[in-house]
């Protein structure tokens, strides 16, 4: 299988068969993400335990990237520290922005590295950040997102 075809269907299965979609019960931080210009909405909901994200959400609507990249980042948020996963996010947007990734990076970002190819689709590359800005707002800024 061509790597861009699996990456395609690593989205698609995100996209379809979501991990984390749903409201969860009492959750520590919540906001919203929105982006305008494709009609994503996202409700961002994490549990935080000792500066550990010990568990997350999501609900909302949007297109398949948007909605598959925040499903991809809560798999991999889930159990780290805050710091490690704002440090994560600010990987991953270099990569959606085009900056130079190593293959280290790519590895770190594990199935998100499967969005790389929207670094050349200026149009998605909002859709693609929306759940992991919305995080690290959230994180950098909970007196927003206090539940
Ligand atoms: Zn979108």
């Amino acid at each position: 299988m061509e790597l861009k075809q699996l990456y395609r269907e690593i989205v698609n299965e995100h996209n379809l068969r979501p991990s984390h979609k749903g409201d969860m019960e009492h959750p520590d931080l919540v906001l919203e993400g929105v982006n305008p210009s494709c009609g994503d909405d996202i409700n961002l909901q994490l549990r935080i335990e000792n500066g550990i994200i010990t568990d997350g959400m999501f609900n909302g609507s949007g297109c398949a990237i948007s909605q598959a990249s925040v499903d991809m980042m809560l798999d991999q948020i889930i159990g780290q520290k805050q710091e490690d996963a704002v440090r994560l996010a600010g990987k991953f947007m270099g990569m959606i922005k085009g900056e130079p990734t190593s293959e280290a990076d790519l590895e770190e970002l594990d199935e998100s590295a499967a969005l790389q190819d929207v670094s050349h689709m200026p149009a998605r590359v909002k859709c693609a950040v929306l759940g992991w800005h919305t995080m690290q707002e959230m994180l950098e800024h909970p007196e927003k997102a206090q539940h």
